[in-house]
């Protein structure tokens, strides 16, 4: 179980100006935020980092949102931090999520649902290195 995830707050939480209080929720979680910054992702940018899930239908209409305005990339650090992150998330469809998860209370649609999380300790490391240098990391 490692320690470190990664977690983005998408463009529609951003646009609607929520990336103060879901940082402030990661406080009171009790995560570390080990790395963080603002980058508008490319139309390539955002295929290559959800290359698995090139073949579901979804993925045109995903990848041009995740590139269609800036988004926030960050580093995760708490004990079982995939785990952790994924619960304060909640379900990936807002409306099944549960209360007092970030996507309940900021995502909109199963599309644009405020956060993403990493779903496996292997992921988070291929994650956080498709965004971060080890420089980046404090
Ligand atoms: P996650 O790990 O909870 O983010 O969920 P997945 O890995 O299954 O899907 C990745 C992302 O693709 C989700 O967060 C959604 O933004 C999007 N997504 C998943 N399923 C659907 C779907 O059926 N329709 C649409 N429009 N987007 C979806």
């Amino acid at each position: 179980m490692g320690n470190l995830t990664f977690g983005i707050v998408k463009p529609d939480a951003v646009r609607a100006g929520h990336t103060g209080n879901i940082i402030q929720r990661i406080n009171e979680a009790g995560f570390k935020l080990r790395a963080m910054k603002t980058l508008h992702m490319s139309q390539r940018g955002a295929e290559g980092f959800y290359a698995v899930h090139r073949e579901r239908p979804f993925f045109a209409g995903l990848t041009e949102f995740m590139s269609s305005a800036p988004c926030v990339v960050m580093v995760l650090e708490k004990e079982g931090a995939v785990k952790a992150w994924r619960d304060l998330m909640g379900a990936t469809d807002p409306a099944k999520a549960d209360e007092g998860t970030l996507r309940k209370d900021f995502g909109g649609s199963l599309g644009e649902n405020a956060v993403h999380g990493s779903d496996s300790d292997e992921n988070a490391a291929i994650e956080i290195a498709y965004f971060f240098s080890q420089l980046e990391l404090v």
